[in-house]
């Protein structure tokens, strides 16, 4: 579903991403642990064709982030870090306007639709400047929904909840993968635990370690992480 092969990132002089290679199969929902600056962004902007690596290649869903970017968009929902919304719009009003970029035919049966999946109803007539943080995460979410997207791609989708709105969120996202393939980010690594079945630490632009979650105890997890951050 995922290939990167040898991806290198530089920004001017700064090596963001050093020749980092791995695959993700369908139903995987993948953690990629690392403390900040580790290039968590940058692989995730790459794969979602925002920018350009400096070397390497990736396919999405068979499709080459060079040769059509677009049909790897389509396969894709997004939610960047720090969340982009518009304030102003209402919930309903902007999930219509989400469905109507991806050209649905039936965007407001849709963004109903799609309201109801995440948990918006009560919220669907608010403007999104009025709602929490957490249900804030939830437009993201159904934003990046919407167009039923085989993979998606999560930039640190926890980050700055409360437990209680944590809990709901990291719930929300173990269901919905169950039909996709997820990638997400996360500096901490008990998110990893919670939600992922593979954990990958990245570290200064490579890749320090891959394995299934199966394969690795918490402790052993830990120490790898707790290396990298003291
Ligand atoms: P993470 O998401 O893991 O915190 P990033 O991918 O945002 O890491 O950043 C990786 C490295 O690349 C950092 O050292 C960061 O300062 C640098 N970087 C990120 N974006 C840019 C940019 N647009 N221009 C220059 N350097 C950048
Ligand atoms: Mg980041």
């Amino acid at each position: 579903m995922i290939e990167i092969s040898h991806i290198s990132k530089l920004y001017g002089k700064q090596r963001a991403l050093n020749d980092v290679s791995f695959s993700i199969k369908e139903g995987e929902i993948v953690g990629l642990l690392g403390p900040n600056g580790a290039g968590k962004s940058t692989l995730m902007k790459i794969i979602t064709c925002y920018i350009p690596p400096t070397e390497g290649d990736a396919t999405v869903c068979g499709h080459d982030i060079y040769d059509d970017p677009m049909a790897v968009r389509q396969c894709i929902g997004y939610l960047p870090e720090h969340n982009p919304l518009y304030l102003e719009m209402y919930v309903r009003e902007f999930l219509r306007f989400s469905a109507g970029i991806y050209g649905l035919k039936d965007a407001r049966d849709r963004a109903e639709e799609i309201i109801k999946h995440v948990g918006l109803t009560p919220e669907a007539n608010k403007k999104i400047g009025q709602l929490s943080k957490g249900y804030r995460q939830r437009v993201g979410l159904a934003h990046a929904l919407i167009h039923n997207p085989k993979v998606l791609i999560l930039d640190e989708p926890t980050t700055g909840l409360d437990p209680n709105q944590l809990e709901e969120i990291r719930h929300l996202i173990r269901t919905v993968g169950q039909h996709k393939v997820v990638l997400l980010s996360t500096h901490i690594m008990q998110e990893v635990e919670a939600m992922c079945s593979r954990a990958i630490i990245i570290n200064q632009g490579c890749i320090v370690s891959d394995d299934s979650m199966e394969n690795i105890s918490s402790q052993e997890l830990t120490s790898k992480f707790h290396k990298l951050t003291q």
